[in-house]
């Protein structure tokens, strides 16, 4: 195919996103989403699969794989300051995530179809749900493909924090054949401030399952399980306590990068 005859997505799926938060059909209330792309043939999708054996390349999700996209559609304050008052996890958290999931399953199938509606071959993984229940390790990481899309880098609490912060939630897409790469972005410096002394996720954590030498992934999920116990209406098996610190709006800045390969 000549590079004329490639198509520039970026626009098309950057104001679907952004159309669909912005007066959302849901209770819960976003700040501006991120968008960011990645060549599917990015090396760090490679070294992603060799480090974890399960997790899929772009190409298992879409044999032409082109291009991968990643946005993140962060929360409002109110829903962080919510979360941060209560040791068990807040209703409002829990309906965030509930809505938040269904509305980022919304906006896949709906890019997928806009996007074969002008003949881009495209395709997607559920924004959650996607992992093994026995080593608790996704098929498909959207923070890890979110670290290679250039949105932003992994907390010590395991999460990504974005220049908008880490309270929120990813989705991804894999577009193909006749797709052009847009401009990337470029998520430089280090955004957690773990190294600088920083301790708050550790702090707040309510069951130990965050700790100076890293995440116990079983206590963490345990936790969630009974998170989830507690809303019967929902399939709600979260927490999110530690994502309400210091980089819960915006990153703590500082000009190193870690240069780690992102794998959650
Ligand atoms: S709370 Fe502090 S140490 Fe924890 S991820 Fe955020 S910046 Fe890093
Ligand atoms: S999500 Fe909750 S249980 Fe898991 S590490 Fe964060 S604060 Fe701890």
């Amino acid at each position: 195919m000549h590079t004329a005859s490639l198509v520039d997505i970026s626009d098309t799926i950057t104001d679907l996103i952004m159309d669909r938060t912005r007066a959302p059909a849901t209770r819960t209330r976003y700040r501006a989403p991120l968008v960011g792309f990645a060549p599917a043939d990015d090396p760090r999708f490679d070294e992603l699969c060799a480090l974890v054996p399960d997790h899929l390349h772009p190409r298992e999700l879409l044999p032409d794989a082109r291009v991968v996209c990643a946005f993140y559609l962060p929360f409002s304050s109110h829903t962080v300051t919510a979360n941060a008052c209560e040791e068990r996890v807040s209703e409002h958290w829990a309906r965030a995530y509930v809505e938040t999931n269904a509305l980022l399953s919304e906006l896949c199938i709906t890019l997928v179809a806009e996007l074969e509606r002008i003949g881009i071959p495209a395709a997607w993984a559920p924004p959650t749900h996607n992992f093994d229940p026995v080593r608790l390790v996704s098929a498909w990481s959207h923070k890890s493909i979110g670290v290679i899309c250039g949105l932003g880098q992994l907390g010590h609490h395991h999460m990504l924090i974005t220049e908008s912060g880490c309270a929120g939630r990813l989705g991804s897409i894999v577009l193909g054949t006749g797709t052009k790469l847009p401009p990337r972005r470029n998520a430089d410096g280090s955004f957690c401030a773990f190294d600088r002394g920083c301790r708050v996720c550790i702090q707040r954590c309510p069951v130990g399952a965050l700790t100076e030498s890293g995440l116990d992934r079983s206590r963490c999920y345990a936790r969630c399980l009974e998170n989830d116990a507690r809303f019967p209406q929902w399939t709600a098996d979260v927490c999110g306590r530690c994502a309400t610190g210091p980089c819960a709006l915006q990153p703590m800045h500082h000009s190193k990068s870690s240069g780690e390969i992102p794998v959650v």
